[in-house]
């Protein structure tokens, strides 16, 4: 969960300056973290009591921690660079009429602040000065490992009601009902099976279905694959499409194009099908298998159909 990492960045900060921990809980994934702070540093845990801030409004977010920020004068503000942090965060320093330094991957104190963030998707670092009366900042996903600080606090939980306006409402998020799929989602899933240009059609999918769901994971594609119609933007992984954090990435006929490897650089081992040795995929995944991915797969596929069956597997046969 990337607000850990943040709380992880946001609880150093704080040791370091010699301040609290403050942490503001808003919609109703911030309501049930409510139990985590504790575990992370955290003095107050001040919790937004609108209803109407129960789903995604940015303007209105937004809203909330401005009014917050005025009532405890942080020294800085910190939130993640999800998409919606990064939205909501965007605002607030807007509203705020402050410099706002986005996807940091460190963070040096000292007036400026020497930040570290990542720009161009990831593919360049750059040294910044922060500046302002509050540092607001959104730490880069997975830029450090979430881990619970060295000492347990008392949270005193503290609720809030922002003085909100219906013009903070203009922009929304509205829920639609899904049929629950059963599925894994491609953000949280362990294992995730990647398909490129190189699946060859849309039916080629057919193959990484069934490996996806032999291993329980989900199926991943790149953006030629989405501009192509085969699979839904959902799927994309990547710079404009979602970024994965699994155990196991498996690129199949993708060529690891820069903005592709932005979405799955925190996997934390990639194997790689391509019938190029020369992909760039290739000499970034830990393992390469090098051939056509239909052949790969179908043979994959039977071998872990033959085990899961209990049949001996053809290589020790
Ligand atoms: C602003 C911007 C944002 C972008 N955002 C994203 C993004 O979020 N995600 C993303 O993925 N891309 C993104 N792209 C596009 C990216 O630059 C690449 O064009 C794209 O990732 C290439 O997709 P691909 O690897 O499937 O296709 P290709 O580059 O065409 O690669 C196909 C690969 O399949 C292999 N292959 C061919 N046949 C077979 C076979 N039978 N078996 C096995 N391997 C085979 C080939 O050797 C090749 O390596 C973005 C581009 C821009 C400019």
């Amino acid at each position: 969960m990337l607000s850990l990492e943040v709380l992880t960045m946001a609880g150093r900060l704080a040791r370091a300056m010699g301040q609290p921990l403050e942490a503001v809980a808003i919609g109703p994934k911030g309501a049930a973290a409510a139990g985590i702070p504790s575990s992370y540093g955290v003095s107050t845990l001040h919790v937004a009591g609108d209803p109407r801030l129960a789903e995604y409004a940015p303007a209105a977010w937004a809203h909330a921690i401005v009014e917050l920020a005025d009532q405890v004068n942080p020294a800085v503000v910190i939130g993640t660079a999800s998409d919606r942090g990064g939205e909501v965060m965007a605002h607030v320093a807007a509203r705020m009429a402050l410099p706002m330094a986005a996807n940091c991957t460190d963070i040096q104190l000292g007036d400026p602040f020497i930040v570290t963030r990542q720009r161009w998707g990831g593919s360049l670092l750059e040294d910044a000065h922060l500046k302002g009366r509050v540092k607001l900042l959104t730490l880069a996903p997975h830029a450090l490992t979430a881990e619970p600080s060295p000492s347990r606090t008392e949270v005193a939980t503290r609720a809030f009601r922002p003085a909100l306006d219906d013009r903070d409402f203009r922009v929304r998020f509205v829920p639609q009902v899904e049929a629950d799929t059963g599925k894994v989602s491609l953000a949280q899933a362990r294992v995730v099976v990647g398909g490129g240009r190189g699946v060859g059609s849309a039916e080629g999918f057919a193959w990484l279905e069934e490996l996806a769901n032999l291993l329980g994971g989900a199926v991943g594609c790149s953006r030629a694959v989405t501009s192509l119609g085969w699979r839904p933007h959902s799927d994309q992984v990547g710079q404009t499409g979602t970024r994965i954090a699994p155990d196991l990435y498996i690129a199949c006929g993708i060529s690891g194009a820069i903005q592709h490897m932005v979405g799955c650089r925190a996997a934390k081992h990639i194997l790689a099908i391509n019938t190029d040795p020369g992909a760039p995929i290739v000499a970034q995944a830990d393992y390469a298998v090098i051939g056509d991915v239909q052949k790969v797969l179908s043979a994959v596929n039977a071998e872990i159909r033959r085990v899961k069956a209990g049949e001996p597997s053809r290589s020790s046969a």
